[in-house]
């Protein structure tokens, strides 16, 4: 499809949409805005424009709909997979100036927020008032609700409290024509409409541009205790989430780390915790009421002392917490720093075959020759496989990893997995599409696609090519 390019009459025309300080066209300027987090995507926008309401993002969109002109909404630029980068240059809408909590409403259990709002901030906010916003990406300091909504994603305490999709009770959206619709709202209950709120999270801004969100809050829990074993074997990790389940307690988080992340992060933030030395680390969290924490502390430690586990590091105050989830939060920094290029992966399975899913996923990074840190959401069937460039040739690298990357999907698949499970498509998952959905179902998103925007104006070139 042709757009049109930005010339100094749209220009004129943005401007009378946005004060002139916020539509940023110098490149110094705009050039943050042409990548994400993801690794060695680079794409310059034509012009940044930063809104502060809903109004100019439906004139913008209007604009940009009747002239033909791409735009790409973008939240933090914490995504890993592409989704803020504007790929056909155009316009980046920023939502930065967009962060206000508008309402804290106590007695519906509800927020209501504007997309710019960094959700740790949320999070700080809500615990003041004793509540609490269970779903914590890695990214919590940086990314955005709105992005969190457009991705659908997900925390490590998605274990107990599930993720963003779970707690999006109302919506306010402008559709790529200039168009408002408003689905939901304060409601425990809603079924009126064809539940755009579903489609929409995790729409990774090709559907539609979010401009409030109303979100489902619960109490902030009395106590909380994190722990980190080291583990010889991958076995014993299958076991403790065996008898996990099998007890019936439910960890707020249950995290997997492996050696070659455990290592690098210890020397990239000078800090080993003191952990043991082990082959693979397992992380679990556990909150709520504090009979009901003791209880469970004491089930986990009959399942590590079953296991002959007995280097287990407890953090129960505040500042030990901190300082594991740090640690946890910095893995991704260092295992980029230790290489000159990652690819990452955020392959999910059903929980139960999780084990067998890496089993199977070692022999192939293995028969590839791929360093490979790997970490993730043990709990949630969903760890992530990072392959570090260090030495060779970039192309010979990358063909390996595509060939690493196809097989290690078609396991997943074969287990009843998916390619990804909270970090989305974008681009960098596109050509792979096809291994998780079949004609039918990618041919109905595609019509999704045009029914909302029939001039492919909104985030062109993500997810898949019209
Ligand atoms: C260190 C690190 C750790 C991470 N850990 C996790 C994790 O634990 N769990 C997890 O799920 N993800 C994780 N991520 C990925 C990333 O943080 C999430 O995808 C996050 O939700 C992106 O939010 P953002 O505000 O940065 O969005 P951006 O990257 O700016 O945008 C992401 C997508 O959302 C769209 N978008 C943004 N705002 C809007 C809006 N208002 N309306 C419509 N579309 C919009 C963009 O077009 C883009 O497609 C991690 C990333 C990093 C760098």
């Amino acid at each position: 499809m042709d757009y049109q390019k930005i010339t100094p009459k749209i220009i004129r025309k943005i401007e009378e949409i946005v004060d002139k300080k916020y539509v940023l066209t110098d490149t110094q300027d705009t050039h943050p805005y042409s990548h994400d987090e993801t690794p060695g995507l680079n794409f310059p926008p034509e012009v940044v424009v930063k809104v502060k309401d809903t109004h100019q993002v439906a004139d913008l969109l209007k604009l940009c709909n009747k002239e033909r002109i791409p735009l790409t909404p973008r939240g933090g630029g914490t995504g890993l997979t592409g989704g803020a980068v504007p790929l056909m240059g155009g316009i980046v809408l920023t939502f930065e100036k967009m962060s206000k909590i508008k309402d804290i409403d106590k007695e519906n259990y509800i927020v209501v927020v504007e997309p710019g709002v960094i959700n740790g901030n949320l999070q700080r906010e809500l615990a003041k008032e004793g509540l609490f916003y269970p779903v914590n990406p890695a990214s919590m300091d940086s990314c955005t609700i709105g992005g969190n909504v457009a991705e659908s994603s997900s925390g490590a305490n998605a274990v107990k409290y599930g993720g963003t999709k779970e707690y999006v009770t109302g919506l306010e959206v402008v559709l790529p024509c200039g168009d408002l619709i408003k689905p939901g709202g304060r409601l425990v209950k809603n079924v009126t409409d064809y539940k755009f709120i579903q489609l929409l999270v995790g729409s990774e801004g090709t559907l539609a541009a979010i401009t409030e969100i109303t979100l489902r809050v619960v109490p902030l829990p009395e106590v909380k205790v994190d722990l980190i074993a080291g583990l010889d074997r991958l076995s014993s990790a299958y076991n403790i989430l065996r008898k996990i389940w099998e007890r019936k307690i439910i960890p707020t988080s249950i995290e997997y780390i492996d050696e070659v992340a455990i290592k690098t992060t210890k020397d990239y933030i000078q800090d080993d915790l003191s952990l043991p030395q082990a082959y693979h680390y397992i992380t679990i969290g556990i909150d709520g009421k504090e009979e009901e924490v003791n209880r469970n502390m004491e089930i986990l430690s009959d399942i590590f002392m079953q296991e002959n586990i007995q280097d287990v590091l407890v953090a129960e105050d505040r500042k030990a917490q901190e300082k594991l989830w740090k640690f946890r939060q910095s893995i991704r920094d260092a295992l980029l720093n230790s290489g000159t290029l990652m690819v990452e992966e955020d392959i999910v399975v059903p929980r139960s075959r999780i084990i067998e899913f890496m089993e199977k996923s070692k022999k192939v990074y293995q028969k590839y020759n791929l360093k490979t840190g790997v970490y993730g959401h043990l709990g949630d069937g969903n760890v992530h496989y990072n392959f570090i460039k260090t030495s060779s040739s970039e192309r010979e690298w990358e063909q390996r990893v595509e060939k690493a990357l196809s097989e290690l999907f078609k396991i997943a698949i074969s287990l009843g997995g998916k390619i990804s499970g909270e970090h989305g498509i974008g681009v960098t998952k596109k050509k792979f599409l096809h291994l998780a959905l079949n004609k039918a179902e990618i041919e109905l998103m595609r019509r999704t696609k045009i029914a909302f925007d029939p001039n492919n104006i909104l985030n062109p070139g993500k997810i898949f090519d019209l």
